[in-house]
C-alpha cells in the first residue's frame, strides 16, 4: 500500500524531496509539479517532513482513531514508541530535545485511549527475539550477516531490490507489530476481552509504519496486530483539536505491565540503538554472566557508517550500523558478489534512525538535510 503522495496542486517544484530521496522516487523538473515513483518509494516520508508546501504527504486516519475512542463498545490501546517522546514537546513550544514519555502518557489518556502502554516494551522483546536469533545463528550456523527488521522502510527496500536476499534479514517483527501481537493475543485471553474489541493504536515517528500495519503477514487468526498509525504529527494535530497542550499537563506513568522497560528498548529510537541493544543481550548470553560495562561505544554516534569488532565468549562479532539507505547499496551489492564479512547489520532508512523520521515534526525551511 502507498501511504505517501504529492498532491500536484500544491507542489510547486522546489526539488526539495527529490534532494531528500535516497531512492529516486520523488521524480519530476524544477518548478513543475513532482510525483513520486511508487515502483522505488518505500513510504519512509522524508519528502514529507521536508516539503515546505506541504504537498507531499501521508495518509491519515485521525478521523478514524477518534470514532474508536468514541465508541463505548471498543477497547481501544495505544502504544508510544522511543522516539516520539523526544519530538512531541518541541511541537508545543517546549525546549528542543524536552523528552516527554510521562506527559505523553498524560495526554493520550486525556484524549481517551482505555490502555496507554509504551512500545520500549516491545522493544525489548524484539531485542530478546534478535539477539537470541543472531545467536542461534552464530552457534549452529546460518546465513550471515543478519540484518535488522524492524525498519519498514528498509525491509521495501530490500524487496524491491534485492529480493534475493531477503533470507539475511531477521526473522523478527518489529516492536509496533510485536506489541499488537501481544495485546491481542495474550492481554485478550488473560482478560478475557474478545479480541475483535480491541482496536490498537501506534504512535510512531514513522510514515512507513502506516504501511507495515497493512501487510498481509501482520494478520493473527483474522485480526490485524495493529489497526492504526498516528505519527507524531499526527498527534499533536489531534492533541491540538482537542485543545489538550502537553506542556501543561502533568506526567503519568504508562499503564502496568506493558509500561516498564530497560534502556535497551528506549535507544531503539536512533541510530546504532538496536545494535547496541543486541550486542549487551548477546555478550552477556555468549559470556554466561552479567556485563560489567552496558556501553558500546564503537556503534554510537552519528556517521552514516559504523563498524566494530566485540568479543565474547571466545567469539569475535563483527558488526555494523548503517543509517540512509544509499549508503547500504555498496554493501548489498558486495554480498550479492559473496563478500560481506560481517555477523550482524542494523539499517535505518531515515537520517540518524527513527529520531530523524519521516513522522516526526516537519523541518523548518531552512534546516533541510
Ligand atoms: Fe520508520 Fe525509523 Fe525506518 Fe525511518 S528509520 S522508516 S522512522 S522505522
Amino acid at each position: 500500500m502507498q501511504v505517501v503522495n504529492i498532491d500536484e496542486q500544491n507542489c510547486k517544484g522546489c526539488t526539495l524531496c527529490s534532494q531528500v530521496c535516497k531512492v529516486n522516487a520523488c521524480t519530476g523538473e524544477p518548478l513543475i509539479p513532482h510525483f513520486i515513483d511508487t515502483k522505488k518509494c518505500v513510504n519512509c516520508g522524508q519528502c514529507v517532513v521536508t516539503c515546505p508546501a506541504r504537498a507531499a504527504k501521508d495518509i491519515n486516519c485521525i478521523e478514524e482513531v477518534q470514532k474508536a475512542v468514541e465508541d463505548k463498545n471498543t477497547i481501544t490501546v495505544v502504544q508510544g514508541a522511543p522516539a516520539v517522546r523526544v519530538t512531541l514537546g518541541e511541537e508545543f513550544g517546549m525546549d528542543s530535545g524536552s523528552i516527554v514519555p510521562g506527559r505523553m502518557a498524560a495526554a493520550l489518556r486525556k484524549l481517551g485511549f482505555d490502555r496507554v502502554y509504551d512500545t520500549c516494551f516491545a522493544a525489548d522483546l524484539t531485542i530478546m527475539e534478535e539477539g537470541h536469533e543472531l545467536l542461534k545463528r552464530v552457534k549452529d550456523g546460518g546465513t550471515f550477516p543478519m540484518f535488522t527488521s524492524c525498519c519498514p522502510a528498509w525491509v521495501l527496500y530490500m524487496e524491491k531490490n534485492y529480493p534475493d536476499l531477503l533470507g539475511y534479514l531477521s526473522t523478527c517483527k518489529s516492536p509496533q507489530q510485536m506489541f499488537g501481537a501481544v495485546v491481542k493475543s495474550y492481554i485478550a485471553k488473560k482478560e478475557g476481552i474478545n479480541p475483535a474489541r480491541i482496536y490498537m493504536v501506534s504512535v510512531m515517528p514513522c510514515t512507513a509504519k502506516k504501511y507495515e500495519i497493512t501487510r498481509p503477514e501482520m494478520i493473527c487468526d483474522g485480526y490485524k496486530n495493529v489497526d492504526a498509525v498516528l505519527t507524531t504529527r499526527d498527534l499533536a494535530e489531534l492533541l491540538r483539536k482537542k485543545h489538550i497542550d502537553i506542556s501543561q499537563l502533568v506526567e503519568e506513568d504508562f499503564d502496568t505491565p506493558f509500561g516498564e522497560y530497560t534502556g535497551a528498548g528506549v535507544i531503539f529510537g536512533a541510530t546504532g540503538g538496536v545494535m547496541e541493544a543486541a550486542l549487551r543481550t548477546a555478550c552477556e548470553v555468549l559470556d554466561g554472566k552479567p556485563l560489567k560495562k552496558l556501553s558500546f561505544y564503537d556503534v554510537r554516534g552519528i556517521s552514516s557508517f559504523r563498524e566494530a569488532e566485540v568479543e565474547a565468549g571466545g567469539i569475535k562479532l563483527k558488526v555494523a550500523v548503517v543509517h540512509g539507505l544509499e549508503k547500504i547499496k555498496p554493501l548489498l551489492d558486495s554480498l550479492r558478489g559473496g563478500r560481506l564479512n560481517y555477523h550482524f547489520i542494523e539499517v535505518m532508512t531515515c537520517p540518524e534512525g527513527c529520531i530523524g523520521g519521516g513522522g516526526q515534526p516537519n523541518i523548518p525551511k531552512k534546516s533541510v538535510r
